[in-house]
């Protein structure tokens, strides 16, 4: 299936062609969406076709090993996929770039299934905290009594890398973290990998900086979204609403268009959407969005839904 709304696309020249596909097929590099909800997990009908399960995007190039980014609840049932399809039978291990430590960015690692048996690991690349390393830090909240286990006591092994604002490889992938406004100390990363650049802000408060003006951005983004084939961007309100959320730590999704535009960005996927927008309200967005002037910079804007894939693929160009 090929993604439709193809009719905003100006940069035709460019040499990655992104499509959407159920995941499954494979692509040069596999954007695989396992939770996009923002702030805790909802369910129930209303939610049913973009999804309840918190932060989990899955990139995948082949060869390589996989680029987890966060592990909100949505990492759960991608553990039980990996698991059921025998992808844990040689040895899993993954990268794991981690945005921060709120809960619904690091809930689903005591669920993730690989970690039950030894043999398998992950290293999570996370922003360095104020009160210590972040293994200590992270104990905090995965030990009694808030959990009956902790990091140690897992089968596998979870090393955890202190990150700042940083350059870094992980096997192929080129990886750049920058710290953004939020709430906390708080990432946003671009990997480029296999000639595809994607970047990641699932969690961007203009609101947490107040001498800022609203449509600001800040260089860090930029440097982050710059030309990116695929922006993954924090689209949590409405104008309305950011009013009165100002300094909760998110934006709104003119900000997402904004940020994409200014950046040079191919296509934008709104993401960590509102626990309280059902499906209709995030249909009515993707459209405003879509109709916003800003808009007209970009080949697509999607939003993101749980248990789809983009397949970014390097195409030959005359
Ligand atoms: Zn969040
Ligand atoms: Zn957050």
């Amino acid at each position: 299936m090929r993604r439709q709304g193809g009719s905003r696309r100006r940069n035709a020249d460019r040499r990655v062609a992104v499509t959407s596909f159920p995941v499954g097929d494979v692509g040069n590099l596999s954007v695989r969406f396992h939770g996009v909800r923002g702030s805790t997990p909802c369910e129930g009908p209303r939610f049913e076709r973009f999804g309840g399960h918190t932060s989990c995007v899955e990139l995948t190039t082949p060869g390589e090993e996989p680029l987890v980014l966060d592990l909100g609840t949505g990492v759960k049932s991608f553990g039980e996929q990996l698991v059921s399809e025998g992808s844990c039978n040689g040895g899993y291990h993954a990268n794991v770039l981690l945005t921060h430590l709120h809960w619904d960015h690091v809930q689903g690692l005591p669920f993730f299934e690989p970690l039950f048996s030894g043999g398998q690991g992950l290293d999570i690349y996370g922003p360095v905290q104020p009160e210590g390393h972040l293994e200590e830090v992270f104990s905090r909240f995965m030990g009694p009594p808030f959990f009956p286990i902790t990091i140690q006591e897992l089968a596998a092994a979870v090393t955890f890398h202190d990150t700042t604002d940083d350059d870094f490889a992980i096997g192929g992938a080129k990886v750049r973290s920058r710290g953004v406004r939020h709430n906390g100390p708080t990432l946003g990363f671009r990997i480029e990998q296999s000639g595809c650049v994607v970047a990641y802000i699932p969690d961007h408060g203009p609101g947490c900086s107040p001498d800022d003006a609203d449509d600001y951005i800040p260089t860090a983004v930029l440097e982050l979204c710059d030309g990116a084939d695929v922006v993954i961007h924090d689209a949590q309100y409405t104008r309305g609403e950011f009013e009165t959320r100002r300094t909760w730590g998110h934006c709104t999704v003119d900000y997402a268009v904004h940020v994409a535009a200014e950046a040079g960005a191919r296509t934008l996927a709104l993401f960590h959407h509102d626990p309280y927008h059902d499906d209709p309200t995030v249909d009515t967005l993707l459209r405003y969005t879509q109709d916003l002037r800003e808009a007209g910079r970009l080949s697509d804007i999607l939003a993101a839904s749980e248990g789809t894939a983009l397949e970014l693929t390097r195409e030959t160009v005359a």
